[in-house]
């Protein structure tokens, strides 16, 4: 049947994806970046079940969290700063090396539902880019599946 997945022999032979690139042009060496609304935008109205949002670098994150008060997100920022300082004497010669541990911290990619065309997020649950060591031009992949 066209549009359906098909297993054969343990192989997924068939599986319906669509790829959409973004792009984040961040400010600041840390930032926060809601990216709920453009997430929302690109997979709003289309078929799908999950949608997968990453990012393609080793100095950012993306995460999950709460957007109703920003003060949360400035708590998390402030938290991960006091883990893991800009000033601690690292090996890794670029001088980032506190942007690398941040984001293992964070992870590079978030999972969620897709029901009816809209995201299926928590009543307070918001997307967030994550920026460790901007400012920078950045990428962020979201695949519906
Ligand atoms: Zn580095």
């Amino acid at each position: 049947m066209p549009g359906q997945r098909s297993l054969a022999h343990g192989i997924l032979k068939k599986a319906d994806i669509s790829m959409i690139e973004l792009s984040i042009k961040t400010v600041n060496r840390t930032q926060a970046i809601n990216i709920t609304s453009q997430i929302d935008h690109a997979v709003r109205g289309k078929e799908g079940s999950l949608v997968h949002v990453y990012t393609p670098h080793t100095t950012c994150g993306i995460i999950i969290n709460e957007q109703a008060d920003p003060d949360v997100i400035r708590d998390i920022m402030e938290a991960l700063d006091r883990m893991v300082p800009a000033d601690y004497p690292y090996a890794h010669l670029e001088g980032n090396s506190d942007a690398h541990i941040k984001a293992v911290l964070t992870g590079c990619s978030v999972s969620m539902p897709l029901t009816g065309g809209a995201l299926r997020l928590g009543t307070w649950q918001g997307i967030f880019f994550m920026e460790f060591d901007g400012p920078r031009e950045r990428k962020v992949t979201v695949t519906l599946i």
